[in-house]
């Protein structure tokens, strides 16, 4: 009996790893007629100065509209990566973004920075400097209203050779921020050589700010040491008035989350800057 139980869990095991594979290979197959089938989309999501309430950026995340839903990055997004798709996608991301960061810039409605997120596979093409340039060239977005969010691990293999490309491009204007600071190895002690002009505090330390006894507070700490590093802060994920209080009161340069607002369609992004600005300064 146990003999048979044993083998129907094999069985089972290798059903469930023969479905994942298979749901795997029909996403990479459906994902590569994304593009070319108009699929995908970017929402942006507002970060907002606490000293001025002035939307100062806007975070470009990435929307696959499928026929019958939306699937939201952390389905599909690995995928990429591992199957080199993120290098097609990414660049429609980059486009994309850049063009409607030069449209807001024409039409004169303030010009928060625009930011993208960056995959460690797109960065670490040789090419990827030449594209940046090309990209900015062929939308004519001033590089200055462009952001590529990186995360920590993007510094972990090739460090100086991802530095050296990071440095160059910021050279042209284009910004760089620390995404999800705090969650990998690291880096505050090498936060003064990088090419970083922001980081972004991940969500999990601003969770932290509902411990009712202020134990687990440790974002003051990671503001000052970012501030002494001469660098900005982006608190993300805020969703509460009262998280929102303690990081004014650590001097949080700007924050981020659904507090304010959820990632809204490119088309309602006018409509959201002119409701920010309406409650700025209250
Ligand atoms: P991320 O860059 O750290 O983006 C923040 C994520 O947190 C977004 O999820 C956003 O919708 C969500 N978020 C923002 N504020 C709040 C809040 O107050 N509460 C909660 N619970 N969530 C909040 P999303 O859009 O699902 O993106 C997830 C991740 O996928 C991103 O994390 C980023 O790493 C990746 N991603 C998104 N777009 C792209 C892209 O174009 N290229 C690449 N390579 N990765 C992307
Ligand atoms: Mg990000
Ligand atoms: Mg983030
Ligand atoms: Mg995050």
């Amino acid at each position: 009996k146990a003999k048979e139980l044993g083998k129907n869990r094999h069985v089972f095991f290798d059903r469930s790893m023969d479905e994942l594979v298979r749901r795997k290979m029909m996403t990479e197959r459906d994902l590569r007629e994304a593009i070319p089938n108009g699929e995908l989309r970017l929402s942006y999501q507002p970060f907002i100065e606490t000293a001025t309430g002035r939307v100062s950026g806007l975070e470009a995340l990435l929307r696959w509209q499928r026929p019958d839903r939306i699937v939201m990055p952390g389905e599909f997004v690995k995928i990429a990566e591992e199957t080199g798709l993120i290098v097609p996608i990414g660049d429609w991301v980059f486009r994309n973004a850049c063009s409607f960061a030069a449209a807001m810039r024409r039409q004169g409605a303030g010009h928060p920075v625009v930011s993208v997120n960056l995959s460690v596979v797109q960065l670490i093409r040789g090419d990827f400097v030449d594209w940046v340039r090309e990209v900015i060239g062929a939308t004519g977005v001033d590089p200055r209203d462009v952001a590529f969010e990186i995360t920590e691990s993007v510094l972990m293999d090739n460090f100086e050779a991802n530095i050296d490309k990071l440095a160059e491009i910021r050279r042209f204007g284009v910004r760089i921020y620390l995404d999800d600071f705090g969650t990998g190895y690291s880096s505050l002690k090498y936060l003064r050589q990088l090419p970083v002009d922001i980081i972004k505090i991940d969500k999990s330390f601003v969770d932290d700010l509902n411990d009712i006894d202020g134990q687990r507070e440790i974002i003051g700490s990671i503001i000052s040491l970012a501030h002494r590093a001469r660098l900005q802060v982006v608190a993300e994920g805020v969703e509460t008035e009262g998280q929102l209080a303690k990081l004014i009161k650590y001097k949080c340069d700007f924050v981020q989350g659904f507090y304010y607002s959820r990632p809204v369609a490119q088309q309602d992004v006018p409509g959201l800057l002119l409701r920010l600005g309406e409650r700025e300064g209250k």
